[in-house]
């Protein structure tokens, strides 16, 4: 069912018939209509002079005037280009979110280096599940969860498990979340993130026309559940979806259907359904793609790159303090994924993000799934990638640290061979585990820093990075710019959470120092 449509093309093949044409027996569903973008919104803030259009101008013709390259559109024109001219930005985390927000940046003229503790991918971006799946989204807390949480506390197998010496520690943030575990949050957080994901396509599309070479393969997914009850209950809270324009299958199929659709699915499966607008992307390939191109537009990655410590003058922070050394900067991003507290705390503000652990693996099993799937009672989704399915799953809280445990491996790998015909054992070499960067509403945070007007935090992606992180950092890029809030970020503000404190740092350093650092792609040099 795969189709890629964008890089290396592969073809779609003998196609099965998709959910919609299994319901109402009218073969109308090619891919790629299926999986098109649903209504795009204006991203202008209200009272903006700067339209959707201009914005795009000023992105595109700041590339052109300072690389001179041949696939830019409209050039920049009179007062726009002060908004943009010759600033440096320092974008913190060589994750999927750092990544899109440095580009964006460059895009809009900025000079942009990325500071990498370690590799660029070496945190949640690489090992995960490669969803682009924003007819999908959601917040973590649900109705049901809390029950569902304190019966799994000290079940170390459990899809969800608290780390019992973690509870104490965690209380604050835990309370937060059970708060949130009801229908009208959650909706509200479904309606939040699928406005922010509706372009996520669009722009991913837009990236590889302008050279970020990789594979977004076109592939729908097949929610599929043990008990029908899980089925109903997980279509009905995508409703509110349908509003902005996604389109939310309107039944739940028998077991036979799901069956004639998925033929690798074992009878276990009863329930389920499709979502069309889903795709995949090789998240590892996805993010050396953008690294690769943002090195040709002139960003430095930094990787073996620690930031430490930030001088400030003022209300503002002037350079930032790496291992590596000390980069002169007028704005920074911070995109450290699980690491975004303890960074922000550094800036002295207190942000409730807590690592939730989740694990993958791959397997090469006797036939390919055609779809992408989210098996529902394990809460596992597998991904078709070539030869390769990868499952991943779980959700650990036991802080920040990577250390992989197998009976969380084994426990998926039981759970989807349940549902998965010709399941194969794990590819030991694939084992990985990764840390989701969560918020208590399970919504980013994508802001300005309250206190500090030139650091902004780009995170608390959840489970959703690889989707949001491309229209959140196209965002994030207009408000800096621009200096108004787009109005698709108002659901992100850091300042929503009761408990979030903001001191500025006790002793700001005066910078009096000339920076000796080297930007490409500034105008000033250094
Ligand atoms: C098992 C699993 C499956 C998933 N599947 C999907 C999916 O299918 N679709 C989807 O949309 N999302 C998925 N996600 C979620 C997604 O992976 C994350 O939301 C996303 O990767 C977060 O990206 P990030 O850039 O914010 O963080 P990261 O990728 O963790 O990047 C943060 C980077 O910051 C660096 N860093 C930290 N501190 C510093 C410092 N002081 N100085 C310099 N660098 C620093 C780290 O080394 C790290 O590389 C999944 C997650 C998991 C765990």
């Amino acid at each position: 069912m795969a189709q890629a449509i964008v890089g290396r093309a592969s073809q779609r093949g003998a196609a099965p018939l998709t959910h919609d044409e299994l319901r109402s027996s009218r073969a109308t569903t090619p891919a790629t209509a299926a999986a098109s973008s649903p209504r795009t919104t204006n991203g202008d803030a209200p009272g903006l002079s700067l339209s959707w259009n201009s914005w795009r101008s000023v992105c595109w013709g700041r590339l052109g005037v300072n690389l001179g390259a041949s696939r830019v559109v409209p050039r920049l024109s009179g007062s726009l280009t002060m908004h943009v001219v010759d600033r440096k930005v320092i974008v913190v985390g060589g994750g999927v979110s750092g990544l899109c927000a440095a580009y964006y940046l460059r895009r809009a003229g900025a000079a942009v280096r990325v500071l990498e503790t370690r590799r660029v991918g070496s945190g949640a971006s690489s090992g995960n599940a490669g969803w682009i799946t924003p007819a999908q989204a959601g917040p973590l807390p649900e109705p049901g969860l809390v029950g569902y949480g304190v019966r799994s506390l000290f079940e170390p197998r459990a899809p969800l498990y608290v780390e019992p010496r973690q509870l104490v520690r965690m209380l604050p943030w835990l309370l937060g979340f059970a708060r949130r575990c009801n229908e009208a949050d959650h909706r509200e957080g479904r309606l939040a993130l699928g406005t922010l994901g509706q372009r996520c396509l669009e722009l991913l599309e837009g990236m590889a026309a302008d050279g970020v070479d990789f594979e977004l393969h076109r592939v729908p997914l097949l929610a599929a559940a043990i008990d029908t009850r899980q089925a109903h209950t997980f279509l009905s809270r995508l409703e509110p979806l349908s509003r902005l324009g996604f389109r939310i299958p309107s039944e739940v199929l028998g077991q036979e259907d799901l069956r004639s659709l998925e033929p690798t699915l074992t009878d276990a499966a009863r329930a389920g359904f499709v979502i069309e607008q889903h795709s995949v992307v090789e998240p590892q390939a996805l993010l050396a793609a953008l690294t690769r191109r943002l090195k040709e537009l002139e960003v430095e990655i930094g990787e073996g790159s620690e930031m430490r410590d930030a001088d400030l003058d003022g209300p503002r922070v002037v350079a930032l303090r790496t291992s590596t050394g000390r980069y002169r900067c007028d704005q920074v991003v911070l995109a450290a994924g699980a690491w975004l507290g303890p960074l922000a705390r550094m800036f002295g503000t207190r942000l409730p993000i807590q690592a939730g652990k989740g694990y993958s693996f791959e397997i090469r099993p006797r036939s390919m799934p055609r779809h992408a799937l989210l098996l529902l009672d394990p809460h596992v989704g597998c991904s078709p990638l070539g030869d390769r399915l990868r499952v991943a799953g779980t959700m650990e809280f036991s802080g920040l640290n990577t250390r992989l445990d197998r009976r969380r491996i084994q426990s998926i790998a039981q759970g989807a061979s349940r549902l998965i015909d010709g399941w194969a054992d794990p590819d030991e070499d694939t084992l990985w585990c990764g840390l989701r960067p969560i918020a208590p509403d399970g919504l980013p945070i994508i802001d300005r820093h309250p206190k500090i007007a030139n650091v902004f935090f780009a995170g608390a992606y959840s489970m959703l990075g690889m989707t949001l992180a491309a229209p959140a950092a196209e965002k994030l890029a207009q408000f800096m710019v621009t200096d108004h809030r787009p109005p698709e970020l108002a659901p992100f503000r850091a300042d929503r959470f009761r408990r979030v404190r903001t001191n500025m740092p006790n002793q700001p350093r005066h910078d009096t120092s000339r920076g000796a650092d080297r930007w490409p792609g500034s105008r000033r040099g250094t």
